[in-house]
């Protein structure tokens, strides 16, 4: 999940390439490098353990001249994150340059022949294999580079997404993709590479995103040429990205985390706009017009997706059990995939991911169709592969996310989640109308009660304060409220690195009630709903061992917090929509913990944003 960076044209190549970078650093941060053309024509490659910062020190004092250059942020899957891991890696004459996203899978076998055939290495990366292999390619059979990397990418086993400069052809940039992002911008003379459209909105708003098995070969004075694995020569559409800057950049908050924490209640408004009609308190997506029968028609849904976007799912299939009485299963993509699932053109897949990248999830998807399931998506980049290999699907519309933790995606994924759920209802007539348009009205005011509760930032600032010193946390919920405690505790080890885990508040006494100790803090989400009495006696039990709780209580509760030790209040609201007002406070919990444990809390260690690889 690496991010890459390219340019030709007639600026300065360099700082385009570092600033591009900088955008995509949230997809891995292990070391960073670059490779130029530089004014004399010669191939030069600047590259060093760490973040983009550590790469512009190390290149300070050196030649980043030049109107030509790729650029790569690395999270590592093969061989240690150090300076000589780090891409670009050069081929042994050092002709070629090459950056990668992904996994070349038979790279140890291709690595093998490569070094009978006297190739010497110097890297413990997947990624040398491929630039010697096209190396090798290209000067035992005299070819030319295109040919040459078409041949490898035949032989190669895997994802990618690459881009090449070649010393003895300084006016192109050859790149291509197979399950990794690679998109291409077009400006005026100028050409543009991105692993995501960010670091190129700013010059220009033109793109092609390639596809799997696409090779685009970019030269000074021509317009971009695609062609396949066997050349044939593609026509390809150029699309208009709608990402503005201001959508990537920080505005005024200390970390792009608290920023997206306090954007969603705008980002929801977004996602709902033109999905309800709030004077008819009704709800419609677009996506679902055209394959209702199907939708309605499945014999069960299977959601698919990974980490916070499995929470959401788990959230969903309440949602859609509870108001469309389908069945619903939600499976890890990881685990779906190898599991040899029943599954046919009955079912449904709904497949979430907020890149809409997750390696997994796509490879999910792709098992369900061939197996004739229909295929919903629900992603946040637009133009993703996700996106694009779905039969149908809804964007969760919630900007750019940057920061490595999600947390916007997941409440604009419950909230597509919620309106799917009411206009299946609807559609089947499962739900009565009186009920419908309330949930649809509650929905609609939910951003100003989330409004409401980031004032209480403050507040939950001095409680995490107190908590720092903790090495476990356990976070309980009951129903809609229990996906909840995961993704709580999710957030809080994904930054702060505490042990935390969430847990069915009824499940404490069948183990975690062992941890319970006057050092344990627990998160409780104790709403008025009709679980609070159960939760109730829950938190009596942490008392009676001295436990610490730290209660989500609804507006004017009294109960709960005469028990607990610390308790944040939530706007009241329908239970199957507390999820999107309780995830609130445990994201800030979490984010302010970290950062008084002094933790990055936008890139935190070994996380990546998008999960492109296995
Ligand atoms: N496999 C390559 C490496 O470890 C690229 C990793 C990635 O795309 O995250 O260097």
């Amino acid at each position: 999940m690496c991010g890459i960076v390219g340019y030709l044209g007639q600026r300065n190549a360099y700082p385009v390439l570092i600033k591009g970078l900088k955008r995509l650093e949230y997809r891995g941060y292990d070391s960073a490098g670059v490779a130029l053309i530089t004014q004399d024509g010669d191939l030069q490659v600047y590259k060093t353990k760490g973040k983009v910062s550590d790469l512009e020190a190390y290149a300070d004092e050196k030649d980043t001249s030049g109107c030509i250059g790729i650029a790569h942020t690395r999270w590592a899957t093969h061989g240690e994150p150090n300076s000589t891991n780090a891409h670009p890696h050069y081929s042994a004459s050092g002709n070629l340059a090459l950056i990668h996203n992904g996994i070349i899978e038979n790279y140890a076998s291709l690595k093998h022949q490569l070094t009978e055939a006297g190739v010497e290495f110097k890297s413990t990366t997947d990624t040398e294999v491929l630039v010697q292999l096209i190396e090798y390619i290209q000067t035992s059979q005299h070819l030319d580079l295109l040919t040459a990397v078409r041949i490898a990418l035949q032989r190669v086993i895997g994802a990618y997404a690459i881009a090449i400069l070649d010393r003895s052809n300084p006016n192109q940039i050859i790149a291509a993709r197979k399950s990794s992002p690679l998109v291409v911008g077009i400006g005026d003379g100028e050409f543009f590479l991105g692993s995501d459209a960010s670091p190129i909105i700013e010059y220009t708003d033109k793109v092609i995103y390639l596809n799997d098995g696409e090779i685009a070969v970019i030269r000074t004075g021509h317009d971009v040429e695609i062609v396949d694995l066997n050349n044939t020569h593609l026509e390809h559409e150029v699309k208009t990205v709608d990402l503005k800057l201001g959508q990537i950049e920080k505005g005024g908050f200390p970390h792009f985390m608290l920023k997206e924490i306090f954007d969603q209640p705008d980002c929801l408004r977004d996602c709902m706009r033109g999905r309800i009609n709030t004077e008819a308190n009704n709800v419609v997506l677009s996506a679902i017009i055209d394959y209702k029968e199907r939708l309605l028609n499945a014999r069960r849904i299977i959601i698919v997706a990974c980490g916070t976007s499995w929470h959401a799912s788990l959230i969903g299939k309440q949602l859609i059990e509870n108001i469309c009485r389908i069945p619903v299963e939600v499976e890890y993509a990881s685990e779906f995939r190898y599991s040899n699932p029943v599954i046919d053109s009955h079912d449904v897949v709904i497949a979430i991911s907020q890149s809409g990248e997750t390696a997994d999830t796509l490879a999910a998807i792709h098992l369900a169709k061939e197996r004739g399931a229909f295929i919903y998506g629900i992603c946040n980049a637009v133009g993703s592969s996700i996106a694009r290999a779905t039969d149908t699907g809804s964007y969760i519309h919630v900007g750019p996310e940057i920061g490595v933790a999600s947390t916007k995606a997941f409440t604009g994924q419950v909230t597509v989640l919620t309106m799917l759920a009411l206009a299946l209802a609807k559609a089947k007539g499962s739900i009565n109308q009186a009920d419908y348009e309330q949930i649809v009205g509650e929905l609609n005011s939910i951003p100003d009660k989330m409004q409401l509760l980031l004032k209480e930032n403050d507040r939950i600032r001095d409680i995490s304060r107190i908590f720092t010193y903790a090495h476990n946390f356990l976070y309980l919920g009951r129903g809609y409220n229990y996906p909840v405690a995961l993704e709580g505790a999710l957030k809080l080890k994904e930054i702060s690195y505490i042990h935390a885990e969430g847990y069915p508040a009824a499940e404490m006494k069948h183990g975690p009630i062992a941890l319970i100790d006057e050092e344990m803090p627990v998160v409780v989400i104790a709403t008025h709903n009709a679980l609070y009495d159960k939760l109730m006696s829950n938190i009596q039990e942490i008392k009676a061992r001295k436990g610490r709780v730290i209660a989500i209580v609804s507006q004017g509760d009294t109960r709960v917090k005469a028990l607990a030790d610390e308790f944040i209040e939530l706007p009241t609201t329908l239970e199957c929509l507390e999820p999107l007002l309780a995830t609130i406070p445990l994201q800030m919990l979490a984010y302010h913990i970290a950062i008084c444990k002094g933790k990055n809390v936008d890139q935190p260690r070994n996380l990546a944003k998008s999960v492109t690889v296995e």
